[in-house]
């Protein structure tokens, strides 16, 4: 058993949460205090039992205007499968044009989610001739 203070994230009151924990093999709350609300204790309980966490990175593109896009999952996933997933993200590679909210990955590492372009890449001005 060991207690865990933590800062809910959920809304800007930022509310100390104290979470008594059986830890035995996976770890599950058994008691909450100071949430003032029911989403801070829905937070706290999944923190501890199953963290989740949307990622963010970027991937390469050829011929753009821009030699990157960045990109993120649409929905949190669980703390565990972000390995697996950066690993999914790290292996792409695109040609422009990308748009805004083009789907790149669909449930990633089995994931419940999607990894998205969050910006535009347009394809590159042919250059003029000499
Ligand atoms: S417990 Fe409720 S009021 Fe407090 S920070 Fe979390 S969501 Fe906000």
């Amino acid at each position: 058993m060991s207690t865990r203070e933590l800062t809910c994230v959920v809304c800007p009151g930022g509310c100390t949460i104290v979470v008594d924990v059986d830890d035995d093999e996976t770890p599950v709350v058994t008691r909450i205090q100071g949430n003032t609300c029911p989403r801070g204790e829905a937070w706290a309980r999944q923190e501890v039992e199953n963290p989740m966490r949307t990622i963010a990175s970027s991937v390469p593109v050829r011929g753009g205007d821009f030699p990157l896009v960045s990109v993120r999952t649409l929905r949190p996933i669980p703390l565990t499968k972000i390995r697996e997933v950066m690993e999914e993200i790290r292996i792409l590679s695109l040609e422009a044009p990308v748009e805004i909210g083009s789907v790149l990955l669909s449930s990633p590492a089995g994931c419940d989610t999607e990894v998205v372009a969050t910006r535009r890449v347009k394809a590159a001005a042919p250059c003029a001739e000499a």
